[in-house]
Order: C-alpha cells, then structure tokens, then sequence
C-alpha cells in the first residue's frame, strides 16, 4: 500500500511541478521578450524625432540672426544633447538586434589598416581637446574580410574610451600588427588603469567602475558590452592588460583564419 502511494504521488506530482512550473515561467518569459521587443522598437521610434530636432537646430545655427547667435551656447547644448541620446538609443537598438539575435553582420574584404589610420585622423580632435597626444603605429596593407562598420564602431569604443579614461596631457596609441594566428589592433593608453576584478567586469552590459567619478566622462556602461559581442561575432576577442594608475592596453583579437589568400605575409609577431 504503502509503495502503492509513493509510486501515485511521483505519478502525479511531477507531471504537476512541470505543468506548474511552466504555467509560472511563461509569464516571466514572454514578459522578457516583451521587454526586447519594447526596447527595439522604442528605439526605432525615438531615432526619428531626435533627427529632426538635431536638424533644426544646425538650421538654426545658420541662421544670420542676431538673436540667434546671442543664444548660441543653448543651442549648441541641445545639439551635443541630442548626439548623446542618439548614441545611446543606437546602442540600445544594436544590444536588442544582438539579443534576438537579428543582428546581420556583413563579410567583405576591406583594409583594416587604413580603417585604424582614419580612426586616428577622426579622433584626434577630441584626444587635442584633453591635450592628450594620439599617436599610431600602423602596420600598412592588413586586409580582412567582416563587417567594416561594426569594427570600425568596436575600434572607436576602444581609442573613445582610453581618451575618457586618460587624464589631460597623457598618451593614448593605436597599432595594428598581424601575426600568425590572429590579427592585433591594441589601444594602449596611459590611463587610471583598471584592477583585475575591474577588469573581470568591464565587459558586463552597464557595469562603470566607479559611477560617481566617471559621471562627468558620459557614458552608461554599454561601450565595451558591445564592442565584445561584435568582435565575438568575428570568433576574436578582446584582451586587456592594465596596472591602476599606468594605464591599459586593450586589444583586439581577430583570428587570421578568413583572411589566408587576402593578406600580404609581413611583420609577423607571435600572437
Ligand atoms: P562607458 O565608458 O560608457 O562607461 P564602457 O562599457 O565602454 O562604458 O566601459 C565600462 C567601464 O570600463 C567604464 O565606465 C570605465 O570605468 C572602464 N574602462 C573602459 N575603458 C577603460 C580604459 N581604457 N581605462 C580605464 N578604464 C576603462
């Protein structure tokens, strides 16, 4: 009798716990998806109306007008205001592409090279406003087949945020080797640094290392999170070395395995 009644309630009661369980996780799953779903499409949205209040206001701005001109420091706030909303929404529509993983990444041969040369060129107006001296080390003709706009973002959110996190008057790099498994773009920079728990953290969606000191630099914790999942998706990865108070040395890692016939063979190194 007795084993009569323990083999019925395992008969019963787990059929049940599953039933149940899935009745309860259901709601917590769609809720989620929901969640993506909401945040992709907001962001669509947003982009639109945010377009045409950055396009009034370079209107506006040329506007011969003295009234116009005596205003010109709002307007130029609404203006960087707006870049940091339409970055931020732009990170937040390409986290929820990645997320339902709609996220396409193109596979065309470009020169990764001049891709690290023009960033330099792009960057050094804001490394000079922080007197921070940009330099390269290029090695010429690297040619890889991925998605040029998706690194060139991953290569910018690198040189970007070793400025931000460089003190005025230090030294911020970018060099790009090959060697004979992966291909090396490095940004070293001469920065606050970063601990090895930091470090074992900086990869998180929204983690900042200290919120209250990095609030002044902007920024909301996305920066590395996508970085590292558009290098993934190459099969590369991101490396860092970093002393606190020293500064750091981010790299990127792109395997050399789609680009046998494309690359020139020269300085190889032995990453
Ligand atoms: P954000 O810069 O927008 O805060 P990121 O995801 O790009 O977001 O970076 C996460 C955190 O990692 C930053 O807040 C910063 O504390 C730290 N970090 C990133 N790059 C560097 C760097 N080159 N030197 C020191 N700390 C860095």
């Amino acid at each position: 009798f007795l084993l009569l009644i323990g083999v019925g309630s395992i008969v019963v009661l787990i059929p049940l716990s599953y039933f149940l369980a899935g009745k309860s996780l259901q709601p917590i799953k769609e809720t989620f998806e929901d969640q993506k779903k909401f945040i992709a499409n907001a962001s669509h949205e947003l982009r639109t109306p945010l377009t045409v209040i950055q396009t009034n206001v370079e209107v506006l701005k040329l506007k011969e007008d003295e009234q116009i001109k005596d205003n010109m420091k709002w307007l130029n706030n609404i203006g960087s205001e707006s870049e940091t909303m339409a970055k931020l929404i732009s990170d937040l529509l390409l986290l929820a592409q990645a997320e339902n993983q709609s996220l396409s990444v193109e596979k065309e041969l470009f020169d990764l090279s001049s891709l690290c040369h023009q960033m330099v060129v792009l960057m050094t107006e804001l490394a000079n406003e922080k007197e921070i001296e940009l330099g390269e080390n290029i090695t010429p003709d690297i040619h890889y087949r991925g998605d040029e706009e998706r690194l060139k973002q991953a290569v910018r959110i690198l040189v970007d945020n070793a400025i931000k996190y460089t003190p005025i008057g230090g030294k911020v790099q970018l060099c790009i080797t090959q060697g004979k498994r992966n291909i090396v773009i490095a940004v070293k920079d001469t920065g606050v640094g970063l601990t090895e728990e930091e470090k074992a953290k900086v990869f998180s969606r929204f983690y900042r290392v200290d919120d209250a000191r990095n609030r002044e630099t902007g920024g909301y914790g996305l920066g590395l999170n996508i970085a590292d999942y558009i290098v993934k998706k190459h099969g590369g990865k991101i490396k860092i070395e970093s002393v606190p108070n020293e500064g750091s040395t981010f790299s990127i890692l792109l395997p050399r395995t789609n680009i046998k016939q494309d690359t020139k063979k020269n300085n190889h190194n032995n990453y």
